[in-house]
C-alpha cells in the first residue's frame, strides 16, 4: 500500500507539476471571483478524479469534497484557492521552474500545498486506499480573513467529529511539521468610561483603554 503510494507520486510528478503551474497560472484573488472560481472549477474536477464527492458551499465560499472510508471519525484536510496577487500578476511573473526552484504569484502560498494534496488524494485513490473517510475544505477568501463570506461559521459546522485536521499550506524548507498556525479574528469592543476635559479636570476622567 505505501509503496504504492509513493509509486504513484513517483510516476506522476509531470501532471503534479502540470497541475501546479495551471493553478498558479489563473490570477485569484480573494475580490477576483471569476478567477477563483476557474481554480475551484479546476480543484473540483482533480477531487472528482481523486474519488472524491465535491460540492460548492455559498455560506462558505469553499469547495468542500468528501472521500468514503471505514467507519471511523474523518480525517480533514483544509487549504485555501486565493493569493494575495492582484489580477495580471501571473501575465506578469507566470509559474517558472528554475532548477529545485519554482515562483510564481501563490506558488509557495499556498498552491503548492493544495497541488500537493491533490496528488496526495489521487496517489492514496490509486492504491486502493479504504482506512478513515477523508474530507477536504478549500476557501476562497482566507488572504482577507474570510472577509465577505461566512467561512468561520462553515468551517466549524463541518469540521465537527473529525478526528484531526492538517492544514496543507507549505511547511519550511527543512521538511519540519509546523504544528501551529497563528490567526486572525475581527471583533469589537464597547468601552465605557467617564468624559473629562484633559487640561481642566483630568482627576475626574476615567478611562479603562
Ligand atoms: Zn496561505
Amino acid at each position: 500500500m505505501k509503496e504504492d503510494v509513493f509509486a504513484y507520486i513517483d510516476d506522476h510528478k509531470a501532471q503534479m507539476m502540470d497541475l501546479w503551474q495551471d493553478l498558479v497560472n489563473q490570477d485569484s484573488p480573494a475580490s477576483y471571483r471569476e478567477g477563483v472560481d476557474l481554480v475551484a472549477k479546476r480543484v473540483s474536477k482533480e477531487l472528482e478524479e481523486a474519488g472524491g464527492d465535491a460540492r460548492w458551499d455559498e455560506e462558505g465560499k469553499a469547495l468542500i469534497a468528501e472521500f468514503p472510508g471505514d467507519s471511523r471519525a474523518p480525517v480533514l484536510l483544509l487549504g485555501h484557492m486565493d493569493t494575495v496577487f492582484p489580477v495580471g500578476e501571473a501575465a506578469r511573473r507566470p509559474f517558472t521552474v528554475e532548477g529545485n526552484r519554482v515562483t510564481g504569484p501563490g506558488a509557495l502560498d499556498m498552491k503548492g500545498g493544495v497541488a500537493v494534496m491533490l496528488s496526495a488524494l489521487k496517489a492514496l485513490h490509486s492504491a486502493g486506499f479504504s482506512g478513515r473517510p477523508l474530507k477536504v475544505i478549500l476557501v476562497s477568501d482566507e488572504e482577507i480573513a474570510h472577509n465577505g463570506s461566512k467561512a468561520t461559521v462553515m468551517l466549524q459546522r463541518e469540521a465537527r467529529g473529525c478526528a484531526a485536521c492538517f492544514n496543507c499550506e507549505t511547511g519550511y524548507e527543512d521538511d519540519s511539521l509546523v504544528i501551529g498556525r497563528k490567526g486572525g479574528v475581527v471583533f469589537k469592543a464597547a468601552v465605557h468610561g467617564i468624559a473629562a476635559h484633559a487640561g481642566n479636570n483630568p482627576r475626574q476622567g476615567r478611562s479603562a483603554i
